[in-house]
């Protein structure tokens, strides 16, 4: 595999490593030493290399700027008690970043590059990964069009780069969510379903607007009868109902398919719960909390794996959790913490070895 991959790798000179302490970096802020590129042009992948972590010389007119053909991932791997370094799944952000580059009329990107590449990168910066408890090193992929044009079409060119870094723990205080009513963040027929960098910028509005009212983030609900839920900021969002789990299902392309929340479905059923993939309205949410049947209230994602919502409010009416009594959302969390740093049986293969 390795050989196939035509790579040039270029070494730092010296590692910036020597400066940093890896323990309680915050999310996103530091970078490695090391970085990759690779470009396409004329219908193919090439210039593929793994360099010093460096700035972009880029023209102002470059094509993703102005029009937004750009998409992202977000991977983590990390280290066990033996040194060993693992990916997290990564083969599943490798096909869900190719379905957000079809949608956005990209290139797909060779299996060989986006995980032999990633492979590379992360061996050869593999100091920097954290080996404390719930540290990790965030892997993020990204694509942009890259076409020197001002005009809107999809670009003939693009840059696909890999930059890596350290992280943890990433701590998500329990959550007042805001049930949003006036803005949408997808559609069917729309771009939901894509890691797309600009449905985040879409979201930041109304995120802003929820924060001023006091709340953390908004839980999204459908355009059309602000009814059903959706997703909770940018994670997926869980409800447990009695011996029920319930998450929003794929079909409407509303949903952007989380590989936690893959996860998250496996442990809950691993616990013996039944899950339901499926429309959820606030309504029976709201019936729920009621009948005292509603237990807890939780997003997945990359970053935090779990987030409990201690609050949710939908118009006036307020449901308030005793997260510190919760079950299912802190073993899920352990479990998956677990099997990532080595802990834990991986029976489903899901850590890939760097
Ligand atoms: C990335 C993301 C998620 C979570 O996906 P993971 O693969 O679990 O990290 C959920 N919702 C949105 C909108 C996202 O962008």
């Amino acid at each position: 595999m390795t050989a196939a991959l035509d790579i040039l790798i270029t070494k730092a000179e010296q590692s910036k490593l020597k400066d940093l302490n890896l323990e309680n970096l915050p999310f996103g802020k530091f970078f490695t030493d090391h970085m990759l590129e690779a470009d396409y042009e004329n219908g193919e992948w090439k210039n593929i290399e793994i360099k010093p972590y460096q700035p972009l010389l880029l023209s102002p007119s470059v094509a993703a700027l102005h029009y937004g053909q750009a998409i992202f991932e977000g991977v983590k791997a990390y280290k066990d008690s033996n040194g060993d370094a693992y990916i997290f799944r990564p083969i599943d952000n490798f096909k869900r970043f190719n379905i957000s580059a079809e949608r956005m009329q990209m290139p797909a990107v060779p299996e060989e590059l986006f995980m032999e590449g990633m492979r590379l990168l992360v061996e050869l910066d593999k100091n920097w990964i954290p080996s404390k408890p719930d540290h990790s090193l965030y892997i993020r992929p990204f694509m942009f069009s890259s076409d020197e044009l001002i005009g809107v079409r999809p670009s003939d060119t693009y840059k696909f780069m890999i930059i890596l870094s350290p992280t943890g723990p990433y701590y998500s205080a329990p959550m007042r969510i805001y049930v949003e009513e006036n803005y949408v963040r997808a559609v069917p027929g729309g771009v939901g379903y894509a890691k797309a960098a600009g449905n985040y910028g879409a979201a930041m509005y109304a995120t802003a607007e929820a924060k001023k009212k006091g709340y953390d983030q908004v839980l999204w609900t459908d355009a059309f009868e602000h009814k059903y839920v959706q997703e909770c900021g940018t994670m997926n969002v869980f409800f447990i109902i009695g011996n029920t789990a319930i998450t929003p299902s794929l079909e409407l392309g509303t949903i952007l398919n989380g590989v936690t929340r893959q996860s998250t479905i496996t442990m809950l059923q691993e616990m013996g719960f039944t899950v339901e993939e499926r429309r959820l309205n606030i309504d029976d949410i709201i019936d729920a909390y009621k009948a005292n049947t509603l237990y807890e209230v939780f997003g997945t994602g990359t970053a935090a794996t779990i987030s409990m919502i201690k609050e949710l409010r939908y118009k006036d009416f307020v449901m308030e959790f005793d997260v510190d009594n919760w079950k299912t959302a802190p073993t899920i969390k352990k479990w998956l913490t677990d099997i990532r740093e080595g802990n834990r049986e991986d029976k489903y293969n899901w850590m890939q070895k760097v």
